[in-house]
């Protein structure tokens, strides 16, 4: 079939699109699907087709969970763990040495601008593989005191197996590195399924992973769609299902890892509060809060979507909000002078637009923004920022995953924290004050897996990020993390 490639792409990025149609990683080879099928990848500035791609099925997976358990017993389990971390610091530098190119494949493909995917996703995808390259030779047994001298007892850490890893389309190199970095220092081996609107990066990776030398197996790729996540998710070879997305397939895949006893760890949604207290220095408030939630137009798990102004400041913070969302600058995701860029697909354009038409009919007010693509091509919507919002309006309790703020007033700390609480959700929260007192003591009353003081959303590979409530079960990141992937054995030994 034709590609189409934009004038900006470079000679790498060009070259991979054109290799279309994009196949399958299974064990060694890259194959097309056993039925033959094939869906497009669309660019979302444009809502043109980019290239074909292979579209997975169950016979498929069932072939990939195969290679992925021969690996497991084979090849991988036999590697000294000092090998396992020299092949993950090999693919950081070969993710370095390929950064401008995955930077252009991820704006063209998911529409954020190049800017972004230059200076965020790819180098922390690279920092997170060498963070947990360090982990391999570390992962340590105890020995544990028992009540009877003549007793010998110990602990093995032993990897889980085999690990089908799901994952979406908002930062897609990113979320794979989150995902294949601990489970790979664990030594299990992956079957790994991009999101269908983003599956550029993942591939392009799967060739870095062979040019770094891992055996054959160890990671599998698996393009296609929400039917290729749940044959991952029913198939009984998989041992472990690690899952980033949204929380009703969250619930979903809990469910049937409930019923088979799979192992599951769960990253989903938020609808994190971020709250301006009095004292805050309100120019650095201002423009935090703008980031918190119009970062990668606002398709962020813990974006800021929902901000409590103390009533003091709340005209004066909803005015400087609403001039810099009207001076953002929209645009393909190429454009290097791009703030901000295209929602994903034409299935997230209609949910958000739909989100700020149920705002308007339930009476709250647009302030900025609130308007589509108004006859350009591709996914954009406008910054938009509503007031007048009670806490239980559609547009205050569910996740919009769009550039969407709601900017609520509140006029006491016990109050806020209280509203703040009141969500399903319990992903991220953030407090802007200059206060230490009343900062940590919100920082104890909010239930939220992570609360970020006088910042927004700051992210290292060494630092555990997860969900309280319906946010999610696990954490990424971190110890924490590579713990998800590690069994506990322990052994006892008679000395008698
Ligand atoms: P989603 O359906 O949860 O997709 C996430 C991943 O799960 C994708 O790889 C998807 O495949 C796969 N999947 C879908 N149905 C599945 C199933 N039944 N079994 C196993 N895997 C399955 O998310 P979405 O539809 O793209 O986005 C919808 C909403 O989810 C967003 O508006 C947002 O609220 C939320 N979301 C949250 C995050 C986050 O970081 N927490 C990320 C993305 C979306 P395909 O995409 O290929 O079908
Ligand atoms: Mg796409």
């Amino acid at each position: 079939m034709s590609t189409t490639a934009p004038e900006s792409l470079g000679d790498a990025a060009r070259s991979f699109i054109a290799s279309a149609p994009h196949k399958l990683l299974i064990g060694a080879d890259w194959v097309d699907a056993a039925d033959g099928r094939t869906f497009e990848t669309i660019d979302p500035a444009t809502g043109n087709p980019i290239c074909a791609v292979a579209h997975a099925g169950a016979e498929d997976v069932d072939r990939a969970v195969r290679a992925a358990r021969a690996a497991f017993e084979g090849p991988w389990s036999q590697l000294p763990a000092a090998g396992r971390s020299l092949l993950m610091s090999r693919l950081a530098d070969l993710i370095e040495a390929n950064a401008e190119e995955l930077a252009q494949l991820e704006s063209l493909d998911n529409g954020k601008p190049v800017t972004i995917a230059a200076a965020v996703d790819v180098p922390l995808s690279v920092a997170h593989l060498r963070y947990y390259a360090g982990w391999p030779t570390k992962i340590e047994g105890e020995t544990i005191p028992v009540s009877w001298p003549s007793m010998f007892t110990y602990t093995l850490k032993e990897p889980v197996g085999v690990c089908g890893q799901i994952i979406p389309w908002n930062f897609p190199l990113l979320m794979a590195a989150w995902k294949l970095s601990p489970a790979l220092a664990a030594g299990c081996t992956v079957v790994l399924k991009p999101a269908e609107q983003t599956p550029l990066t993942a591939l392009r990776l799967g060739q870095l992973v062979q040019e770094a030398g891992f055996p054959e197996g160890v990671v599998n790729i698996v393009t296609g769609d929400g039917e290729t996540g749940a044959a991952i998710v029913d198939h009984p070879g998989v041992d472990k299902i690690a899952f980033t997305g949204s929380t009703a397939v969250g619930r979903e895949i809990g469910e049937k890892c409930g019923r088979s006893l799979k192992r599951v760890t769960l990253e989903l949604g938020g609808k994190s509060p971020n709250i301006i207290l009095p004292d805050a220095d309100l120019d650095a408030a201002i423009n935090g809060s703008f980031q918190a939630i119009y970062f990668n137009t606002g398709q962020a798990c813990q974006a800021g979507s929902r901000l409590f102004v103390h009533k003091d400041h709340y005209d004066t913070v909803v005015s400087a909000l609403a001039a810099a969302a009207r001076g953002a600058k929209l645009g393909p995701g190429l454009d290097p002078s791009t703030q901000l860029g295209p929602v994903v697909s034409a299935e997230q354009y209609e949910r958000v637009m739909g989100y700020i038409e149920s705002g308007r009919e339930q009476g709250a007010e647009v302030v900025a923004g609130g308007s589509g693509a108004n006859g350009r091509p591709g996914y954009f919507i406008e910054p938009t920022l509503f007031t007048g919002v009670t806490d239980d309006m559609r547009i205050a309790r569910e996740e919009i995953f769009g550039p969407v703020l709601v900017a609520m007033p509140y006029e006491d700390l016990d109050e806020v924290a209280r509203r703040a609480n009141d969500t399903e959700y319990g992903l991220a929260a953030g407090v802007w004050t200059r206060d230490v007192a009343s900062a940590h003591r919100l920082a104890r009353l909010l239930r939220a897996g992570s609360v970020y003081i006088n910042v927004w959303g700051p992210s290292d590979a060494a630092a555990p990020f997860g969900g309280f409530k319906a946010s999610g079960i696990g954490r990424e990141m971190g110890h924490a993390n590579l713990d998800a992937y590690l069994e506990v054995k322990t052994v006892w030994t008679s000395l008698a």
